[in-house]
């Protein structure tokens, strides 16, 4: 075993890494560009070296500075985590030139795999099911639209280079061609340095279903049964489970067999992932109709492997750092076994209500489900950060990774549901709640997958308010009187209901509550009861509250219905979060807001910072509402910034590569 390593990554991975290797005894040095100087990775681990600017290709790419801090420090080996350096084969040679092992596969096997199209015709060769489709080297428009015709629409365009959901297009109808492979292509040139695509059918109500895969030094490869990623957005993976619902012993078998075939193909050592597309021409009951086809291989650790680590009781850096070492695999095919069922929900930085747009800010509140621990636990939650911490532009958006297990699906659900309940996060949008409608949703209970799961039951997942303004204003009306009264000294006949002695007097407040003005009345009693009416509903208003850490927990009985709200106030806003789910409510001073005018008229802004691409209009130009008007870049998106109402270009503010900041107005346009 090493006695030290480098992590060449941030975030949740660099902090997994560096847990089993301080279990392990084995010392870390982690790397850290401006952005990340006092970032949780940094100390989770014994050293630290700064290696640049925040952005990747100033920090987390350079991997000339990586190697030098890795000699520096006297680190043995490199892990790579996944994203960043990890799946590039000059970095893995660089490694064995200067004497250091590259925690992963060899240069030869990542190349073999990293390109999707030349891998493709090396698992045909194989014997590996492929999804037929063009995988050629010819690249000229004309000839690409022709394969296109030749397969059928719909089709899918891929970046041969491509990975973690991006460059990848799909063309319902062959006039869509050519607009979807230039937007293709220039995703693909930005984001990896080639604008090679190949071509796929478009497979209809697929499932992901892809197989662990593990190979050492010894010619030893054994794979720890599948996980089925199919809950995805833009064709990112959302949800993972393990095992997948409907799977048959033979099927498992037979794809086990197909991906450590294909790891094979390639000489592979360390951990993998080959991904499956899975047709079901039975529908969802009839699983042992599906059909699966190669997708890609992923040469390194994934995002999603804590739910086999679940299932299999095993820890998989744990085995990474042994392969690499030069050890043999822990354990056989026929030794490796799974039990219960294992869930992980990828909690990010984003608006699902907004197109999942990426979101940046401070975590001002980050409380994490109760009992939740790193290793062998029903609850475990993965992450790089801390309350306090800024989610910036510079990376990706997750936050964190919340993995359930339990002894049935049923049983791992129900846990999933409570534990993003209790994960309270404030100071910027993420997507706990909208997580937590798709796991109620029918289609996921009933686990009825397919890679359109968050399309077909949009109605439940999208613009849904649990809680309701009632219980919204009643939890503000609560939270304003606790924090009067804490303001109050302290009197031996205070209570928490808003008792008053003077009989019954009247209170008005103005709350907005998803972007509507609300008026509520509050009515002291003689009895010291309280009495709220908000619009048609009136009721007594009774409650309790508690401090609890530094939000404030009450319990509240308005309109026959009692309910626990964890309360937040920032100002004037109070965030809350109940088992209905979670909101935010602001309470208006009505003097302040009088001569304010509703609309901003005629500015466009940009909703994060980024970079604009391009403009799709020119001063002058007539545009009609949803029309595109730029396209931004962002957090390694793009994002086209549509036209919110008729009019015209007046003026465009920056140029196709500016860097632009959040709120930086990007065109004029002029109502009509
Ligand atoms: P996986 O296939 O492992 O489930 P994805 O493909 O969805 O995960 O995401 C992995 C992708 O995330 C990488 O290919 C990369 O584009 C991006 N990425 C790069 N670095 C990081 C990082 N430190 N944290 C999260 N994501 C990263
Ligand atoms: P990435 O490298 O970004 O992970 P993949 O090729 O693995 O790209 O595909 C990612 C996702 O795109 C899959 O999980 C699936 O949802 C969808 N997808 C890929 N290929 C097809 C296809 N031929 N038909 C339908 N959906 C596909
Ligand atoms: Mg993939």
């Amino acid at each position: 075993m090493f006695n030290k390593i480098l992590i060449a990554n941030r975030g949740e991975i660099a902090c997994r890494v560096a847990a089993t290797a301080r279990r392990l005894g084995v010392r870390t040095v982690a790397v850290y560009s401006d952005a990340d100087a006092s970032a949780k990775h940094v100390a989770a681990c014994d050293e630290s070296v700064h290696i640049g600017g925040s952005a990747p290709k100033d920090s987390y790419l350079q991997w000339e500075r990586i190697i030098a801090a890795a000699k520096a420090t006297g680190a043995q080996a490199i892990h790579p985590g996944y994203g960043f350096l990890s799946e590039n084969e000059a970095f893995a040679d660089a490694c064995a030139a200067n004497g250091l092992v590259f925690i992963g596969p060899s240069a030869a096997s990542i190349q073999a795999m990293g390109l999707k199209a030349e891998s493709k015709r090396l698992m045909e060769q194989a014997g590996v099911p492929l999804v037929p489709g063009y995988h050629g080297e010819d690249q000229d428009p004309a000839m690409l639209k022709h394969e296109a015709d030749r397969i059928g629409y719909p089709v899918l365009i891929k970046a041969s280079a491509g990975g973690g959901g991006k460059g990848m297009r799909a063309v319902e109808k062959a006039e869509d061609f050519a607009a979807a492979l230039a937007s293709c292509q220039r995703e693909a040139r930005n984001s990896f340095g080639s604008d090679a695509v190949l071509i796929e059918k478009y497979v209809q109500r697929p499932r992901h279903i892809e197989i662990q895969v593990f190979g050492d030094t010894h010619g030893n490869c054994v794979y720890l049964f599948e996980r089925d990623c199919s809950v995805q957005r833009r064709h990112q993976k959302v949800l993972e489970e393990a095992p997948a619902p409907g799977m048959t012993p033979e099927l498992r078998q037979q794809m086990g067999l197909a991906a450590v075939a294909a790891a094979k193909a390639v000489n592979y050592v360390g951990a993998g992932t080959v991904e499956f597309i899975v047709e079901q021409p039975g529908g969802y009951d009839h699983p042992e109709q599906m059909r699966f086809y190669f997708m890609e291989m992923n040469t390194r650790l994934q995002v999603e492997h804590p739910v086999t680590e679940a299932i299999t009781g095993l820890d998989l850096v744990e085995w990474q750092l042994r392969v690499a070492s030069g050890e043999p695999l822990p354990l056989k095919q026929d030794e490796l076994k799974f039990h219960g069922h294992a869930i992980e929900a990828r909690i990010c930085a984003e608006n699902p209500d907004n197109q999942f747009l990426p979101a940046t800010g401070r975590l001002a509140v980050y409380r994490k489900p109760g009992h939740a621990s790193f290793e062998r636990s029903t609850v475990r939650f993965d992450d790089g950060v801390r309350e306090g911490d800024a989610i910036s532009p510079f990376y990706d958006s997750m936050v964190a990774k919340l993995i359930v297990h339990g002894a049935t699906r049923a049983e791992a659900l129900a846990r999933l549901d409570a534990a993003l309940t209790q994960t309270h996060i404030v100071g910027l949008a993420t997507n706990v709640q909208f997580l937590r409608h798709v796991v109620v949703s029918e289609s996921f209970a009933q686990a009825r997958l397919d890679t359109a799961l968050i399309p077909r039951e949009a109605a439940v997942l999208f613009q849904q308010d649990r809680v309701g303004r009632e219980l919204a204003v009643a939890a503000a009306v609560a939270q304003t009187l606790v924090h009067e009264k804490a303001g109050e000294t302290p009197d031996p006949f205070s209570r928490t209901d808003g008792w008053r002695p003077f009989g019954l007097t009247k209170r008005r407040f103005d709350f907005e509550y998803q972007g509507e003005a609300l008026t509520a009345q509050l009515a002291y009693l003689h009895d010291g009861a309280l009495h709220l009416s908000v619009g048609e509903v009136a009721g007594p208003l009774s409650f309790t509250a508690l401090p609890a850490e530094s939000g404030t927990r009450i319990d509240l009985q308005f309109h026959g219905r009692r309910q626990t709200v964890q309360t937040w106030q920032f100002g004037e806003t109070v965030h809350l979060f109940c088992d209905l789910g979670a909101a935010v409510i602001t309470e208006l001073d009505a003097l302040a807001h009088a001569g304010e005018t509703a609309a901003e008229g005629g500015r466009l802004t940009a909703p994060m910072p980024g970079k604009v691409v391009s403009f799709a209009v020119k001063a002058g130009d007539a545009v009609k509402k949803g029309q595109p008007l730029a396209v931004m870049e962002a957090m390694k998106m793009e994002h086209t910034i549509a036209a919110p109402a008729d009019g015209t270009v007046a003026e465009l503010l920056f140029a196709p590569g500016d860097q632009v900041t959040e709120g930086a107005e990007l065109l004029k346009l002029q109502s009509a």
